[in-house]
């Protein structure tokens, strides 16, 4: 298990607990090399709570550089945000990139356009909206503003079975992750929440592991293991859980996601 973690959520997204000094004096405890704080980032439409640009700003980017400039003997830091990718919205992403190590592409929402509760992946029930879900991210990852691609495999929170549709949902991301060179992410909060029947197996939403099957049929796809923790003292759960189930897949995690050149 890589000491790291680099999906990590802070109080500003109002629905994880903690500053970031928190995660840091946590990661520090636990023996951690670095640590990439990125809370949901600030988007402006309605259905959305996050942080406002302003606490991005003001709050959310002085507070991080406090702490690297505090812990730097101890811990390497990088800041990021998990964020939804909307069309037409490119120099936002741009502009919030100049404060930032690193974008998270977190599709929480299926459509580019229209990202209210009613399009949330969890409702991502047919072929359709799986069809709307996967150009999603192939072409926000496409612009290249993304390094990892957070919970691939969250479309399962809402499509009903493992059938040919999913199946080829998840090759055509994993050749969009390798294709722009992101990392695709087991994300390990999702061992917490209930498993779920997909017509007769039963595996959890995510990180599931029908799709991670696929995931290990293809070689130069690079994966990380997060915990997506959203409370400090959660900072390191189910890692375990995340590795376990690569090494049994004889899928190779990557450490140090953000210090290789990638490109
Ligand atoms: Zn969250
Ligand atoms: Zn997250």
């Amino acid at each position: 298990m890589f000491k790291e973690n680099y999906h990590t959520h802070m109080r500003l997204c109002r629905h994880a607990k903690g500053d970031i000094k928190d995660y840091v004096e946590e990661a520090i405890r636990l023996g951690f090399h670095s640590l990439g704080i990125s809370d949901h980032g600030p988007i402006s439409n309605p259905g959305f709570r996050r942080m406002t640009i302003d606490e991005f700003y003001k709050i959310y980017v002085p507070e991080f550089m406090e702490c690297k400039k505090r812990y730097q003997n101890q811990i390497k830091l990088f800041l990021g945000l998990e964020i939804e990718y909307i069309y037409g919205n490119d120099s936002y992403y741009k502009e919030v990139l100049k404060s930032l190590d690193y974008l998270i592409l977190g599709c929480h929402y299926y459509s580019g356009y229209k990202q209210m509760d009613d399009t949330s992946s969890f409702l991502c029930n047919t072929k359709e909206r799986l069809e709307e879900y996967v150009k999603l991210i192939e072409d926000a990852l496409a612009t290249k503003y993304f390094k990892i691609l957070a919970h691939p495999d969250i479309f399962l929170g809402g499509y009903p079975r493992w059938d040919e549709y999913s199946a080829s949902a998840a090759r055509r991301i994993v050749l969009a992750c390798i294709k722009n060179n992101v990392y695709l992410e087991c994300n390990c909060n999702g061992f917490s929440k209930n498993q779920k029947d997909f017509g007769g197996i039963k595996d959890y939403m995510y990180p599931n592991k029908e799709f991670f099957k696929i995931v290990s049929e293809y070689e130069d796809i690079k994966v990380i293991v997060s915990s997506d923790a959203h409370n400090p003292e959660d900072l390191d759960k189910n890692l375990d859980k995340g590795y376990q189930m690569l090494n049994e897949l004889n899928i190779h995690p990557i450490e140090n996601p953000l210090e290789v050149k990638n490109d």
